[in-house]
C-alpha cells in the first residue's frame, strides 16, 4: 500500500514537473508572441515614419511640406492635432507662406513668432523631444484645442539653433506617455527641421526670380505664369476676370530731365500706389520699363473701371517727392478689360493674350485721348478664341 501511495507520489510529481514545463512553455510562448506582436507593431510604426519622411524629402515647395505636416501626418498616425511654429524674427518667412496658412483662429495650424518675447519662448524650450499630458495653460501657445489629452513636442534644430517646433496631440491620453520612447521622433523632427529650411531656401529663390527688383512687385515672368492659372481656376466658376494695364504717361521726359536715378525712384513710387489701391488677391507685376499690369481675379467690368480710375487718381493727385529738392507731377494712363470665366475654352493662352491685348488698345486709347485717365475696353469679344465643343 506504502509503495503504491509513494508510486502515485512519483506520478504526482512527475505531473506536476511537466506541468511546470508547460507553464514555463506557455510563458515563453506568450513572452515570444508579445516580442513577436511588438516587433510587428514596431515595423509598421517604422513603415509609417520612413512614409512621412520620404514625402517630407520629395516636396517640391513650402506649400507641400506644410500641407503634409498639417494633414498627411494625423491621418497616417491617427493623430487629432498638430500645429507648427516657426521663427520668423526678420518677417521674411510670412511672404513666402501660402494664403492658406495665414488664417487668424484659435486652432490654426501655423504661427509664426517675431516678437522677443515669442521669441525667446521659442529658445528657452526644451532641445529634447518632450511628451505627456496636454495642459492648456502650458501648451496653448504651442497648440490650442482644448479636447487634446496627450501632446508630443518635437524642437526643430538646425546649426545648433532652435528654428521651429512642431506639435502633436491626441484626445487619447495615453498616446504619448511621460517617458515614451522618442527615437523614431527624434528622426522625424530633423527631417522636418531640414526640409523645411530647404522648402523655405527653395521659396525665396523661386520668388526672387518672379520679383521684380527695382520696384518689388512681380516681374513679367510671374504674370505670365500666373494669367493662364487664373483662368482656369475651377472654383471661379460664372465669374469675372478683369485686366488693367498701365503705363506711366510721359515717362521718358522724367529721365531726360531728372537723370535715371529720379526715374527709378519714381518708378518704385507709382509701383507703391497702385497697389494701395489693390486688393491683397489681385496680382500687380512690373510688365516692362514703365508699364504694369494688374490682374483682377472676381471682379466685374464696371468694377474693374472703378478700380483703374482709384488708380489713375491715387498716382495724380499729389505730387511724388523724390529726396528734398525734386518733387514731380506723374500722371499714368489705364486701360481694362474684362472676360467672364464661365465660358470653356480650348486655348488658355491664347484667352490670355486676348485679354491682355484688349486691355493694352484700350490703354493707347486712353493716350490718344489726352493721357490721366482710364478706357474701358469692357467685355471680351471672344468670337476669334475657340470655345470647347463639349460646352
Ligand atoms: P507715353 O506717355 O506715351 O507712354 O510716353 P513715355 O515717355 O512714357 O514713353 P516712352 O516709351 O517714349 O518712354 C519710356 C521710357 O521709360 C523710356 C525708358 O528710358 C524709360 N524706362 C524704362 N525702364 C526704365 C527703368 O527701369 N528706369 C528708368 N529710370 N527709366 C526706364
Ligand atoms: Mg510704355
Ligand atoms: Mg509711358
Amino acid at each position: 500500500m506504502k509503495n503504491d501511495m509513494s508510486k502515485f507520489k512519483n506520478i504526482g510529481s512527475v505531473q506536476s514537473k511537466e506541468n511546470k514545463d508547460n507553464n514555463d512553455y506557455d510563458e515563453l510562448k506568450t513572452e515570444f508572441n508579445s516580442f513577436l506582436i511588438n516587433a510587428h507593431d514596431n515595423q509598421q510604426k517604422l513603415d509609417r515614419f520612413e512614409k512621412i519622411e520620404f514625402k517630407l524629402m520629395a516636396a517640391e515647395s513650402i506649400n507641400d511640406v506644410l500641407l503634409i505636416l498639417r494633414d498627411d501626418y494625423l491621418k497616417l498616425f491617427n493623430l487629432d492635432s498638430s500645429s507648427l511654429v516657426l521663427d520668423d524674427h526678420d518677417l521674411s518667412i510670412q511672404k513666402l507662406i501660402p494664403d492658406e496658412f495665414h488664417k487668424k483662429s484659435k486652432k490654426k495650424f501655423l504661427s509664426l513668432f517675431h516678437t522677443p518675447m515669442d521669441l525667446n519662448k521659442l529658445q528657452f524650450l526644451p532641445e529634447k523631444i518632450t511628451t505627456g499630458a496636454y495642459q492648456s495653460i502650458k501648451h496653448r501657445w504651442l497648440m490650442y484645442n482644448p479636447e487634446i489629452k496627450s501632446i508630443a513636442i518635437l524642437p526643430l534644430i538646425r546649426r545648433g539653433k532652435t528654428i521651429g517646433i512642431f506639435c502633436c496631440g491626441s484626445n487619447d491620453p495615453l498616446r504619448f506617455q511621460v517617458h515614451a520612447g522618442c527615437d523614431f521622433l527624434q528622426r522625424l523632427s530633423f527631417i522636418m527641421a531640414v526640409c523645411i529650411e530647404n522648402a523655405l531656401n527653395l521659396e525665396i529663390l523661386k520668388q526672387s526670380s518672379l520679383m521684380d527688383p527695382l520696384t518689388q512687385v512681380h516681374n513679367r515672368r510671374f504674370f505670365d505664369q500666373r494669367l493662364p492659372e487664373e483662368l482656369t481656376r475651377r472654383d471661379r466658376n460664372h465669374a469675372a476676370i478683369s485686366c488693367i494695364f498701365l503705363d506711366i504717361d510721359l515717362f521718358k521726359s522724367v529721365n531726360d530731365n531728372y537723370g535715371h536715378g529720379v526715374g527709378d525712384d519714381v518708378l518704385c513710387q507709382v509701383a507703391k500706389r497702385i497697389q494701395t489701391v489693390l486688393r491683397t488677391h489681385d496680382i500687380l507685376a512690373r510688365y516692362g520699363g514703365e508699364e504694369f499690369v494688374a490682374l483682377l481675379p472676381e471682379t466685374p467690368n464696371e468694377e474693374a473701371l472703378l478700380v483703374a480710375q482709384r488708380i489713375v487718381a491715387a498716382v495724380n493727385k499729389t505730387p511724388v517727392a523724390i529726396g528734398k529738392n525734386v518733387i514731380l507731377k506723374i500722371s499714368l494712363s489705364a486701360g481694362v478689360s474684362t472676360l467672364m470665366t464661365n465660358d470653356c475654352y480650348e486655348d488658355i493662352q491664347e484667352l490670355g493674350r486676348k485679354l491682355l491685348s484688349t486691355a493694352d488698345q484700350a490703354l493707347y486709347d486712353a493716350k490718344e485721348q489726352g493721357r490721366n485717365r482710364a478706357i474701358n475696353a469692357g467685355l471680351l469679344v471672344l468670337s476669334d478664341v475657340a470655345q470647347c465643343s463639349s460646352m
